[in-house]
């Protein structure tokens, strides 16, 4: 199996783009025939999470040698269950629960495996350089990637979020990061300028990196090493609503998932393509609706107010994977991915026809949600289902009770209430004039839902890295602090 770049002709295999993050060419990789793969989705149902793991990761990333072992090495033990994502019943619906792993966010499913991935990698092609990892976050990425990352030999990493622009329990996680190859650092901006910032660093720094040993990669979703782990817990979700009878094998169940650069989602799409019976993939937003716009009108237009809202890490307006999704709706015309990425670049607006729509509407519906309405959900599914959610999950809940069908409804979970205390203590009508780890305290006398340890384990932790820079030092700041 070759990946191939969204933009062009380039291939190579699994190790490699997995090593290089974005394709050369500003591209994403894929695998372009995803969409007729052979895959016993079925035999894949009768296994537990991470042997299922193991077999789809072994699937869509062919050429590591030791796909189970990595595997073993990056879940087992790690996450509060070895069940990875537990799904819930709650009230009409079901709850899977990404967040039970070690920085109680959804992106540890793929963070606590990349670095593996990408160690193998090196290994296996008989890489001589070290790697420089180079992420933007909204706030969950960095901490998980840091956890991942951190003392992993050969290996810096070096993580931008937006000053002012994550939660404070976020900031804590990443600021106070130990481990003597990790730097932090915020940037006086929003995500799309870290996001815009670090690939305009990967465009101009790749020879500078060569030169003094490096090669560059990245921990966000454009690697195909984040997108492959993500689609597991699709199946996993499927699998348990058989097992409990509320579904036969074929039937089909609806995804609602709350996005913002459009990865999780996607894990979701190729979990269909390998022929997990995938009903609707709901494609939640707040009230930064980009995508909602999109699927329901076909206009992609950045030319838009930026909200920061409670769930700021779906305050984006860029969202990089769903270049992939264009990829296949253009029946894998390269060329018009390029004319879309073009305009985007030069007008900040794309537009596709009613037949793309069309086409992406038999396998998404979108739908957007305000911040009063995310509030309520947060509020009613406590006082209905004494089942307590974060400000991300409650958009994709608000959405789901929107767009109920025939199907079973799966909702995903992306963080533990506890990273954002003060918005679900405000939804609950409660005061929040306090600091973040006492919010944590209120938040858990009020409900008796446990703090994640290592949540409750960050008060009173030194704080490592305080810079800010303006948003188009990125570069600059790169070339100082490889050598710190
Ligand atoms: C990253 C994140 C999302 C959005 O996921 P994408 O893959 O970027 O669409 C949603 N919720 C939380 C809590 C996140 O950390």
């Amino acid at each position: 199996m070759e990946y191939k770049s969204t933009r062009s002709n380039f291939t190579t295999d699994s190790l490699n783009a997995v090593l290089l993050g974005p394709a050369p060419d500003g591209g994403l990789f894929i695998d372009p025939n995803m969409d007729c793969t052979s895959f016993d989705w079925k035999a894949c149902l009768k296994l537990d999470t991470i042997s299922m793991s193991k077999m789809i990761l072994g699937k869509l990333l062919p050429d590591f040698k030791d796909m189970d072992s990595l595997v073993e090495k990056a879940y087992r033990g790690r996450f509060e269950t070895d069940d990875l994502t537990p799904l819930v019943k709650v009230g009409p619906a079901y709850v899977l629960e990404l967040f039970r792993g070690p920085t109680s966010a959804f992106k540890d499913v793929a963070l606590s495996i990349l670095p593996r991935l990408m160690t193998a990698a090196m290994e296996q092609s008989g890489e001589q350089k070290k790697v420089l990892i180079l992420t933007a976050t909204s706030g969950d990425t960095g901490k998980a990637a840091l956890e991942g990352f951190h003392d992993v030999p050969g290996i810096k990493i070096m993580v931008f979020y937006p000053h002012n622009g994550v939660s404070l329990v976020q900031k804590t996680q990443m600021t106070t990061q130990e481990g003597e190859n990790v730097t932090v650092c915020a940037v006086k901006g929003n995500f799309d300028d870290c996001q815009t910032g670090v690939k305009k660093a990967f465009r101009s720094l790749g020879s500078w990196a060569e030169e003094h040993g490096y090669r560059l990669s990245s921990a966000n979703s454009i690697n195909i090493g984040r997108l492959a782990p993500q689609t597991v817990y699709y199946f996993a979700a499927y699998r348990d609503l058989v097992n409990s009878g509320r579904i036969k094998v074929g039937d089909k169940v609806d995804y609602c998932v709350p996005t913002g650069n459009f990865g999780d989602i996607l894990a979701g799409y190729w979990a269909k393509l390998m022929g997990l019976p995938v009903g609707k993939l709901i494609c939640a937003s707040n009230k930064n609706r980009i995508l909602t716009d999109f699927f329901n009108t076909g206009v992609y237009d950045v030319k838009r107010e930026f909200f920061k809202t409670s769930s700021p890490s779906m305050d984006i307006l860029v969202s990089s994977n769903l270049e992939r999704l264009l990829y296949l709706a253009f029946d894998k015309d390269q060329e018009k991915v390029c004319r879309c990425m073009e305009k985007l670049q030069s007008d900040g607006v794309y537009a596709v026809s009613s037949d793309i729509l069309e086409k992406l509407s038999k396998d998404f519906s979108a739908l957007c949600c305000t911040e009063e309405e995310s509030q309520k959900a947060i509020s009613d599914v406590w006082k209905n289902y004494s089942y307590l959610m974060d400000p991300h999950t409650s958009v994709a809940w608000h959405c789901a009770m929107q767009n109920m069908g025939e199907n079973p409804v799966v909702v995903l979970s992306t963080a533990s209430p506890y990273k954002f205390p003060q918005s679900v203590l405000k939804a609950l009508g409660q005061e929040t004039h306090m600091d973040e780890f006492d919010l944590m305290d209120a938040l858990n006398k009020l409900t008796g839902v446990p703090v994640p340890k290592n949540l409750s384990g960050l008060k009173g932790r030194k704080t490592r890295f305080d810079n800010v820079i303006e948003n188009n030092g990125i570069e600059d700041y790169v070339k100082e602090a490889l050598w710190k």
